[in-house]
C-alpha cells in the first residue's frame, strides 16, 4: 500500500484492485444552499475534485436543495462562483430537487411493500417515543395502518391538503435498532413553502437521509464522501439503497473522514448566518468571515486555501487546525507573488532641513526580491516624507532601532537620515520631526556612504507626491479559542469586539494605478489586498495578513 496515500484513496485502489472499473469512478460535491461556503467546505472541495482529477473520473455538483425555507438562488450563485474561484470544474450541474418525482415514487413503492406508513403523530409524539442509545424506542400506534390508507394519505399530503406536521411518511424499519436513526426515521414532511426551482409544484419535500443515498444512486456515485458526523447514518444510507439498487449498476459506497475545525472561528452555515443577520458582520463577504468570499475578499488565494487544506490532511479523527497554519499558507503563497510597496499606516511627518527646498528625486526601488522577473518602480523622494508615528520615540529603550533624537536610520532606498527635534502641537503631541540628511548614503550610488550601516532601515512615503489610500486592519473575528461551542443565541459573547480598525494614511503613488483584487506586500506591514468598495478616487486596502506569524503574542 502506497503510504503517501490518504485512506479515501487507499479506499479507492482496494476497490480497483478487487475489481471495479476505473471508468465508473463517479464523485461530487454535495452543498445545502443555505448559505455561503467556509472554509471547511473548502476541505471537502479539494478531497473531491483532486480525487476526480487523480484518478481522471467525473465530479457532480449536486445542490442538496430539500429545504425550501432555508434555501436561496442566491447561495446556489454564490456557491458556484467560489468553488469555480478555486479554479474546480463540474461535470454536471445537479440538483436534488430534479430528482423529487423518482424520490417520491419510489417512496411510494415503500409504502406498498410495506416498508414505510404515514404517521399522524405530532413531531413531539414521534420523538418521546425515540427512547436512548440504551433503551429501545416505542412503535407508533399508525405503524400497522393498512397500506391503502397510507397510500391515500401521501396522496393528499402531496397535493396539499394537510398542514405541515399533522401527518409525516416514516421508514418501516425497527423501533429497538441499537442506531437510534434507524428507529422508523422520517422520510417525507409537509412543507408549505416556495422552492427556488420546483416552485409550488411540491408540498412534501424528502429528508436528507432518504434523499442523499438515492441521489447518489441516481447519478451513479461510486464514492460518497461525507464528515464523520454523518457515520451512524451509513446503516440507514444501505438500508435505503437495498431497496431500489439495480446490481448491474453501481452502488455508491458512503466513506467517512473527518471534518475541518479551525481554532477562533465556526464552520456552520447556521452560526454564520446569525452573524449576517445580526449585523456582526456586514455580511456573508465581510473580510473577517470564514467563508470562501470572506477569505477572498480578504487576500487569501486559491492557492493558500488549497495548500492549507492538504496541510491539514484528511483524517479519520476530529482535530483542530490552527489559525495560524492558515496565515502561514497565505504569507508562503504571497510572498512570491506579491510586489513590495512602502505605505504609511499613520503618518507623522519629517521634514530634512540640509535637503533643497523644491528638490524631489525619483529612486528605483526593487518590486519583489523574490521574483527576478519583478523589475523595479520609481520613487518619489521629496525634502518632507512621512514615517510611521510608532517608527519614531523621543524617549527610547535601550536597543531602540527606530528613530529618535540624534540617532540615524535608513529611509529604504534612499538616504540616511538622523533626527534632530521633535515638534510638538500645544497639547505636547508631537506632529513633525526635524531632521538631517547624509547627502552622501544615497542608496545603489555606490559611495562608501551608500555603504554605511545603520541599524535600522524605514519605511516611508513622500509628502509632495503620494496616493492617500485607507486601510483596514482586522484582529480576529472570536475571542473564544473555540466559538464552536457556543449556542447561535450565546455566540456574541465570544466575539472581539473590536475585530476592525481603520487608518488613513499614505502610499507610493505607484498605488493609485492599483486594481480591485490586486495584492500587494505593504514593507514591513504585511500583505493587503484592494478592497471591492475602492473607487478611482478612494483607495481601500483590506489587511490579508502580517508578515510575522503574532497569535502567540496575543
Ligand atoms: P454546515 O453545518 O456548515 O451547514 P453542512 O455539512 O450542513 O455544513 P453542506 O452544505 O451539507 O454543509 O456540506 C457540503 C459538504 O461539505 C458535505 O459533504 C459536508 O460533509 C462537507 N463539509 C461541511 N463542513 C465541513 C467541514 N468543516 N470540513 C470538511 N467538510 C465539510
Ligand atoms: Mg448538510
Amino acid at each position: 500500500m502506497d503510504k503517501g496515500k490518504n485512506f479515501i484513496e487507499q479506499i479507492i485502489d482496494e476497490d480497483l484492485s478487487s475489481g471495479f472499473d476505473s471508468s465508473k469512478l463517479q464523485f461530487r460535491f454535495p452543498p445545502e444552499p443555505n448559505g455561503f461556503l467556509h472554509i471547511g467546505h473548502v476541505k471537502a472541495i479539494v478531497l473531491n475534485f483532486e480525487l476526480a482529477k487523480k484518478y481522471k473520473a467525473k465530479i457532480n455538483l449536486r445542490f442538496d436543495d430539500t429545504n425550501p425555507e432555508n434555501e436561496d438562488q442566491v447561495y446556489i450563485d454564490a456557491i458556484k462562483e467560489d468553488i469555480s474561484w478555486l479554479g474546480y470544474k463540474w461535470d454536471k450541474e445537479c440538483y436534488a430537487s430534479d430528482y423529487f418525482d423518482t424520490l417520491h415514487d419510489w417512496a411510494v413503492d415503500l409504502i406498498k411493500k410495506n416498508k414505510a406508513y404515514i404517521d399522524s403523530q405530532t413531531s413531539s409524539e414521534i420523538a418521546s417515543q425515540k427512547g436512548t442509545p440504551t433503551e429501545p424506542g416505542k412503535e407508533s400506534p399508525f405503524r400497522n395502518r393498512p397500506i391503502e390508507e397510507s397510500l391515500d394519505l401521501f396522496s393528499k399530503m402531496k397535493k396539499g391538503d394537510h398542514e405541515p406536521g399533522k401527518h409525516v411518511l416514516r421508514a418501516k424499519i425497527s423501533m429497538t435498532s441499537s442506531n437510534m436513526l434507524m428507529r422508523d426515521p422520517v422520510i417525507y414532511r409537509v412543507v408549505d413553502s416556495h422552492h427556488p426551482r420546483t416552485k409550488d409544484k411540491w408540498k412534501v419535500y424528502p429528508m436528507y437521509d432518504w434523499t442523499h443515498g438515492e441521489s447518489d444512486y441516481i447519478e451513479q456515485v461510486s464514492h460518497s464522501l461525507c464528515t464523520l458526523e454523518f457515520k451512524p447514518h451509513r446503516d440507514l444510507y444501505d438500508w435505503f439503497l437495498d431497496l431500489v439498487v439495480d446490481p448491474e449498476k453501481t452502488r455508491p459506497k458512503q466513506r467517512e473522514f473527518a471534518r475541518l475545525n479551525l481554532s477562533h472561528t465556526i464552520t456552520s452555515k447556521r452560526k454564520l448566518l446569525s452573524l449576517v443577520e445580526k449585523s456582526f458582520v456586514s455580511g456573508w463577504d465581510d473580510p473577517r468571515m470564514p467563508t470562501i468570499s470572506g477569505l477572498r475578499r480578504r487576500g487569501y488565494t486559491p492557492e493558500a486555501l488549497k495548500k492549507f487544506v492538504t496541510a491539514a490532511g484528511v483524517a479519520k479523527r476530529e482535530n483542530i487546525i490552527e489559525m495560524s497554519l492558515l496565515e502561514f499558507c497565505a504569507r508562503e503563497d504571497l510572498n512570491k507573488k506579491c510586489n513590495r510597496l512602502m505605505v504609511v499606516q499613520a503618518p507623522l511627518k519629517i521634514t530634512i532641513l540640509n535637503y533643497p527646498e523644491d528638490q524631489v528625486e525619483e529612486l528605483p526601488l526593487v518590486n519583489n526580491p523574490e521574483n527576478d522577473d519583478s523589475g523595479q518602480r520609481m520613487v518619489t523622494f521629496s525634502k518632507q516624507v512621512y514615517i510611521e508615528r510608532t517608527d519614531f520615540l523621543e524617549d527610547p529603550p535601550k536597543k531602540y532601532f527606530r528613530l529618535s533624537p540624534g540617532n540615524e536610520v535608513r529611509l529604504k532606498g534612499a538616504y540616511i537620515i538622523k533626527a534632530e527635534k521633535a515638534i510638538k502641537d500645544s497639547n505636547g503631541n508631537i506632529i513633525e520631526i526635524m531632521c538631517t540628511y547624509d547627502p552622501k548614503s544615497k542608496s545603489g550610488s555606490g559611495s562608501a556612504e551608500s555603504q554605511r550601516k545603520v541599524k535600522g532601515t524605514l519605511h516611508w512615503v513622500s509628502c509632495a507626491s503620494n496616493t492617500p489610500v485607507e486601510i483596514r486592519e482586522y484582529d480576529r473575528l472570536f475571542e473564544h479559542p473555540s466559538p464552536g461551542d457556543f449556542s447561535v443565541e450565546d455566540l456574541s459573547k465570544a466575539i472581539n469586539k473590536d475585530s476592525i480598525t481603520v487608518f488613513h494614511g499614505f502610499g507610493e503613488k505607484e498605488l493609485s494605478k492599483s486594481k480591485v483584487s490586486e495584492s500587494f506586500q505593504f514593507q514591513r506591514k504585511g500583505y493587503y489586498i484592494k478592497d471591492i468598495d475602492s473607487t478611482p478616487e478612494k483607495h481601500i486596502f483590506n489587511k490579508t495578513v502580517s508578515l510575522r506569524d503574532n497569535w502567540k503574542n496575543k
